[in-house]
């Protein structure tokens, strides 16, 4: 009878827990607090959105790649990679796209106390206005996780948390090519899409030459490119 009870108890927690862990990773939800996937909109908008660096070696080749489309995208940094490398986060800013706060250590941001939340946050937001950008500053949790203190912590603070729609580089099979990228991205695109890439490190070689196939067949099929508080300005402007 006891042991009966021991493996319901165990099964109970490993229930409990993994809904716990599939929670803190959804995409669309989150405890409280604003959160944005994707816009609502009919327009045929989207939005770039790299995530971590900046780093020395990728951040100006990824500029360029803007620049010569006339792109603006929206940068997810990492506090600790801003402070390292802040001439990099300057010239991001100073091209016109957007910064967001990706964390400072880049640690998962599960079951972390307040005050470490706080620092996180805080010390991420300071370095990215140290590199001169003014605009509102967004959050994506790294790893796309957000459970228990730090919803609330960003509700208080005002933060929206953006996460995507479309993530190409999680199945192995699109990652490894730059075609494979953008087919993906193509197939899954609607209006209002938040585009996640990660394109700071050197394993992302495929990310990076996506880039401009991505651009390329998305405008041919009517996209505009939007930071992400453009793209969400345009949805409240719609809706
Ligand atoms: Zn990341």
């Amino acid at each position: 009878m006891r042991k009966k009870h021991l493996i319901a108890a165990v099964t109970a927690i490993t229930v409990l827990l993994s809904g716990l862990w599939q929670l803190s990773k959804m995409r669309d939800f989150q405890l409280v607090g604003n959160l944005v996937a994707r816009v609502a909109c009919s327009d045929k908008v989207v939005a770039l959105t790299f995530d971590d660096g900046p780093t020395r070696e990728y951040t100006d080749t990824v500029l360029t790649t803007l620049a010569k489309h006339a792109v603006k995208a929206t940068f997810f940094v990492t506090g600790s990679e801003v402070e390292k490398n802040p001439a990099e986060a300057s010239r991001i800013a100073s091209a016109g796209h957007e910064l967001g706060n990706h964390s400072y250590s880049h640690a998962r941001m599960v079951f972390k106390l307040p005050a470490t939340v706080k620092d996180e946050i805080e010390k991420t937001d300071a370095a990215i206005r140290n590199a001169g950008y003014s605009g509102q500053i967004h959050f994506r949790p790294p790893y796309g996780k957000k459970l228990l203190i730090l919803p609330w912590y960003l509700q208080k603070a005002g933060k929206t948390t953006i996460m995507w729609d479309i993530e190409p580089e999680t199945f192995a099979e699109t990652a490894v090519s730059a075609e494979a990228i953008s087919d993906h991205i193509m197939q899954q695109v609607r209006p209002g899409s938040i585009i996640l890439l990660h394109v700071m490190y050197a394993s992302r070689e495929e990310s990076r030459k996506s880039l401009e196939l991505v651009i390329h067949r998305l405008k041919k099929e009517g996209f505009a490119f939007k930071t992400v508080s453009e793209l969400i300005k345009h949805a409240e402007a719609q809706n």
